[in-house]
């Protein structure tokens, strides 16, 4: 497993150029704190200023189209963001799978398209509450999990995959240590099947759903946890940094 825990903000639908304040402030402390690699997703309208405003942090996308031009009236293709300054793109995120009707196929498309214009990937996934109350959680992320996720060569330099639990997504209500070392454990093996030994190990494999300061470090601490997604404690950096001095 790669060796610095990853905690990742997802501003989603947040944020204007009074934001920006914010990331400097993440920025700085992510200077004191090398130990943790941090990195922001924020909407596209700010990553090319967030990209300027920044020295240490990554800046990524929270999707991509999966073309690279063309007659696609508000949308973004992945050359694009890797212009305006993103190192990675989010992608299968469960807001996009259920809010846009999007399915594995396309998602894999857009995990291709953001590799092909040189960005690394964060692959969501993560079942609902009624699959989980089913038992079937396990088997319907590994599911969709090897739909979503492209062939690679070289996965551990540019595959981060993140285990969010939609049920725990903004609700307060984070999986418990338990579940989230279950299903990391999964997640190693698929990616490990998928890959190989070598490369399968190298995926940092986040956990995502209600991450905050309060409750990162027995999260972070837990086994196969390389990290963290966080949405709604990620918009100031006292929270978002308060995650990452978890780690
Ligand atoms: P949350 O969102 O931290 O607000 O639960 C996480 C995510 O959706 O990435």
């Amino acid at each position: 497993m790669a060796s610095r825990p990853f905690i990742v903000g997802n501003w989603k639908m947040n944020g204007t150029r009074a934001m920006l304040s914010e990331a400097r402030a993440i920025d700085r402390a992510a200077q004191r704190h090398m130990k943790v690699e941090v990195a922001i997703a924020p909407p596209y309208t700010l990553i090319h200023a967030v990209h300027r405003e920044v020295e240490q942090i990554g800046v990524g996308a929270q999707d991509c189209h999966p073309g690279d031009e063309g007659a696609f009236t508000g949308d973004i293709s992945a050359p694009m963001l890797a212009d305006a300054g993103a190192k990675f793109v989010i992608v299968g995120h469960s807001e996009r799978r259920q809010g846009h009707a999007e399915s594995n196929d396309l998602v894999r498309e857009k995990a291709q398209s953001a590799l092909d214009a040189g960005m690394q990937v964060i692959m969501c996934c993560g079942e609902d509450a009624k699959t989980r109350e089913a038992g079937e959680a396990a088997s319907f992320v590994t599911k969709q999990l090897k739909s979503s996720l492209p062939e690679l060569d070289n996965a551990g330099d540019i595959l981060t995959v993140a285990y969010e639990p939609i049920w725990a997504i903004g609700t307060g209500n984070s999986a418990t240590p338990d579940d989230i070392a279950e299903m990391h454990a999964e997640i190693r093996k698929l990616l490990v099947k998928l890959y190989g030994e070598e490369q399968g190990t190298g995926v940092r494999i986040l956990y995502g759903g209600s991450v905050n300061p309060e409750n990162a470090r027995e999260i972070l601490s837990t086994q196969e946890v390389g990290g963290a997604l966080v949405g709604g404690a990620s918009l100031t950096a006292d929270s978002f940094f308060g995650i990452a001095l978890a780690a």
